[in-house]
């Protein structure tokens, strides 16, 4: 059994037998600068005190500010931030952002929250933790259970303390120094990757077919351009259950329906299917799109999909990854595959400094050349040192980070 930690480290050790890396780089690249852990407290709407946990893990500077996003869920601990912390600073370096990584988060589950608790929780929390974070130290972002809501309260809070700093958190509403396409892209991001591996290998998108895990920000967005791009997306699966349908679902009806109804059970004109059926669906492309660590040594056999994409982080145990090796499948991991959000935070964030907007279309282009460029970087480097893509993806951020603290020195 391994947690969301030792899955990470896994994965980063494979790829420092690749780079060659001294033990001593080693240490220095898993050790976290800071690691903060914090009292949470509120009054609730009933007038009791409830109080929380909150953690920021900033785990790496050497490449830019730290960035990374803020969960809010009830299995957050210190050993689940600092993996996503990591895997925060070789994403940002596979898609070349002058960022460093960071991951922060409550343990709280935000459906038990009313909107003013919800509001209090993340204000508290800001005041905890202002003097450490900000645009040219550490960036949060929305990840599970937070949202562009969230973050305006975010930036309010740290104004009080700074004055107008829009640059201090990303995945801001529009209305509120946002950027255009920054809450769709994650999900178009993990699409331009299905697709252009799919070029790669001589397939199309259209026509393929898609069973994707999770229809939250990244999943429902996913569904959405998989859709518009004419691919079939035949199951989908969220906490309230699954539906199938092997002709394709409606992707725009049940987007409605799930807004309506809180969740994908029942969608009219479809069968029910559990997680456990949906890995096992015979489709072309399986887009984990939920919760780390779901692809396990006892699932993985069942995966019948020829094409893993990670849009989820952490999605896929090393033990499973081992299996699905063997098996032939061709998988994108997380750090490249859902990289699209943080690179159009970062658009957020230069837009903020620069107080200049971009248009949708300027955003999408910019991150389509993104996306599309690291990827071939990363096919590249596979094939170059004869390994899957996660390892040559991690020897791509790993590579450039040590390089970075090399030349910075320490
Ligand atoms: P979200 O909270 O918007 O959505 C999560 C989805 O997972 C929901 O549809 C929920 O119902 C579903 N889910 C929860 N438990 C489930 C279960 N047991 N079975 C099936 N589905 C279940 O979160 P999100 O922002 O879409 O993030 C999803 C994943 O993508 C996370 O791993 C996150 O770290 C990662 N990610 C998100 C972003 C981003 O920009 N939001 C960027 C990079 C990576």
């Amino acid at each position: 059994m391994h947690d969301a930690l030792d899955t990470e480290r896994f994965y980063f050790q494979q790829a420092a037998e690749v780079l060659n890396l001294s033990q001593n780089m080693r240490v220095l690249l898993l050790t976290p600068q800071r690691e903060v852990k914090c009292q949470v407290a509120i009054e609730r709407d009933n007038g009791e005190i409830a109080t929380f946990i909150g953690y920021r893990i900033q785990h790496d500077k050497s490449r830019g500010p730290m960035k990374g996003g803020l969960r809010y869920h009830p299995a957050v601990d210190a050993s689940e931030v600092l993996s996503l912390a990591s895997l925060m600073t070789w994403k940002t370096a596979v898609v070349n952002l002058p960022y460093g990584g960071a991951k922060g988060g409550i343990a709280v589950d935000p459906k038990t929250l009313s909107p003013g608790e919800l509001e209090r929780i993340t204000r508290k929390f800001v005041d905890e933790i202002h003097d450490l974070i900000g645009p040219d130290k550490d960036i949060p972002a929305p990840d599970m259970g937070t949202n562009a809501q969230v973050m305006a309260w975010i930036a309010n809070q740290y104004e009080k303390f700074y004055g107008f700093q829009p640059a201090c958190v990303t995945g801001k509403p529009v209305d509120l120094h946002g950027s255009e396409g920054r809450e769709e892209a994650t999900g178009r991001g993990v699409i331009t990757i299905t697709d252009t591996l799919l070029q790669r290998v001589g397939r199309k998108l259209a026509d393929s077919t898609i069973a994707i895990q999770g229809f939250g920000n990244v999943g429902s967005y996913a569904a959405r351009f998989a859709h518009e791009a004419n691919a079939k997306v035949v199951a989908i699966t969220d906490m309230t259950g699954g539906v199938y349908n092997p002709e394709g679902l409606p992707i725009p009806h049940l987007l409605d329906y799930a807004r309506q109804t809180g969740g994908v059970a029942g969608f009219p004109g479809s069968d029910s299917l559990t997680n456990e059926e949906l890995f096992a669906a015979d489709v072309d492309v399986l887009i984990p799109a939920a919760m780390g660590g779901v692809i396990t040594q006892e699932n993985a056999a069942s995966i019948r999909a020829k094409f893993v994409i990670e849009a989820a982080n952490g999605p896929c145990l090393p033990e499973a990854d081992e299996i699905l090796n063997k098996k032939g499948v061709l998988l994108v991991p997380d750090i490249l595959a859902n990289a699209g959000g943080v690179t159009v935070s970062y658009f957020e964030w230069v837009q903020n400094r620069q107080h200049f907007k971009w248009d949708l279309l300027r955003v999408r282009n910019e991150l389509d050349k993104i996306m599309s460029n690291s990827f071939d970087r990363v096919w590249q480097l596979a094939e170059e040192k004869k390994v899957h893509m996660r390892t040559a993806a991690y020897v791509l951020g790993i590579g450039r980070v040590a390089r970075a603290t090399t030349l910075g020195g320490i």
